[in-house]
């Protein structure tokens, strides 16, 4: 960014001229110096720049007031405008020629250090509007877009691992148009709402703030024919189905990152990443402690006073054959080792956790024997 700017000379106005007159200048030369008008003339853009950067300033009764102070304060060589320079041309005020001082020296202005309203530099401001003008002569390749999303994944695939489809929509640049929103052979528009600087200031007394135009969404142009693809603006929403690696053992709160999974690159830029979280799906049969798998084994209340054998699941669909004692008790464990999670070179086990049920309905049969048990027992019922 130069060190001196001289707003005035590069609308070509002078100190006193009316807000409409400034208006009027600097529409005039937007539209003569637009990028899109001179495609050819990779200057454009520069002169462009130090225009709507000047009317920025100008066109903003209050900024222009603070602008206008900092001249009458020394801010500024002004001795190059008593010397004739100040009808300098658009794209003259960054050649530095003779008589500007250079940075760090008397008198310099530091374009960065003008702030107003608190708001950072002014340099930042015209920065983000010039790199929002992405249908602009300059395309800055730029990362797609990153996404971020929970994926459920059921218990016995976070146990042993597994693949989990997973569906995203992403935000990508149109192909049809580039992102420029322009149906191909067409050149765009100026923008009427912001006059090209893609940015329009709202806001009363000692602040006005910069948003992104809602006309243009601030690329400081519009279609002159909007392209079909996008409607014009530049990004169309995708689909995409990939197929999530999940570790064995994988528990909610587990996040994988997908490189370059995303959305894809605008202008020749990377395309983004997927970042997952897993969140574990609760399965009534099963719970986790560490690489220990938790089973729940329901027997029924005569095969645990008698004693019995019955079948446990493993994680991988094997059956296996369990012989429970006469006198179990609810919630007795058995373990069986070496079937739970294989992580790495640890291997966890499989624990059988009894849970006695009761026999609901029973019959008339059941009924009369369960009388006899509990007169045997000398209980009421
Ligand atoms: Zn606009
Ligand atoms: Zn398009």
């Amino acid at each position: 960014m130069a060190t001196t700017k001289d707003y005035y000379a590069t609308l070509g106005v002078g100190m006193g001229a009316s807000q409409d007159a400034i208006k009027r200048a600097y529409r005039q030369l937007a539209k003569k110096h637009h990028p899109d008008a001179n495609q050819n003339d990779p200057k454009a853009a520069e002169r462009f720049k130090e225009i709507s950067e000047a009317y920025q300033v100008l066109g903003d009764a209050e900024k222009r007031k603070h602008y206008d102070e900092m001249r009458r304060l020394g801010a500024f060589d002004t001795a190059a405008e008593h010397a004739g320079a100040r009808r300098r041309p658009p794209g003259g005020a960054s050649a530095g020629g003779a008589g500007q001082p250079g940075p760090g020296q008397p008198g310099s202005f530091k374009f960065e250090d003008f702030d107003i309203g608190g708001l950072g530099g002014l340099g930042d401001l015209f920065g983000s509007i010039f790199n929002q003008q992405r249908g602009g002569a300059t395309k800055t390749p730029q990362p797609g877009q990153s996404v971020e999303t929970t994926l459920e994944v059921p218990f016995h695939v976070a146990a042993t691992g597994g693949k989990v489809p997973v569906d995203l929509e992403l935000t990508e640049e149109c192909g049809t148009c580039s992102g420029s929103g322009n149906a191909p052979g067409t050149r765009p528009t100026l923008c009427r709402e912001c006059g090209g600087l893609g940015t329009v200031n709202f806001g009363q007394g000692g602040f006005a703030v910069s948003r992104p135009c809602p006309a243009c969404l601030g690329r400081g142009n519009v279609p002159s024919k909007p392209c079909g693809s996008c409607n014009g603006t530049g990004e169309v929403r995708a689909k995409k189905k990939i197929l999530i690696t999940v570790p064995p053992g994988a528990d909610t709160g587990t996040k994988v990152r997908l490189k370059g999974q995303g959305g894809k690159g605008i202008n020749g830029g990377p395309a983004g990443d997927v970042m997952i979280t897993f969140q574990v799906r609760e399965d009534p049969a099963w719970s986790r402690e560490g690489l220990d798998l938790v089973r729940r084994v329901p027997i029924n209340v005569a095969q645990a006073t008698l004693g019995s054998k019955t079948t446990v699941q493993t994680i991988d669909g094997k059956t296996i054959t369990l012989r429970i004692p006469p006198g179990t008790a609810s919630g007795k464990r058995f373990r069986i080792t070496k079937q739970g999670i294989h992580k790495g070179d640890k291997l966890g086990d499989l624990i059988a956790e009894i849970a006695i049920e009761v026999p609901s309905p029973v019959t008339a049969e059941q009924e009369k024997l369960m009388k006899q048990f509990a007169e045997a027992a000398g209980l009421s019922y």
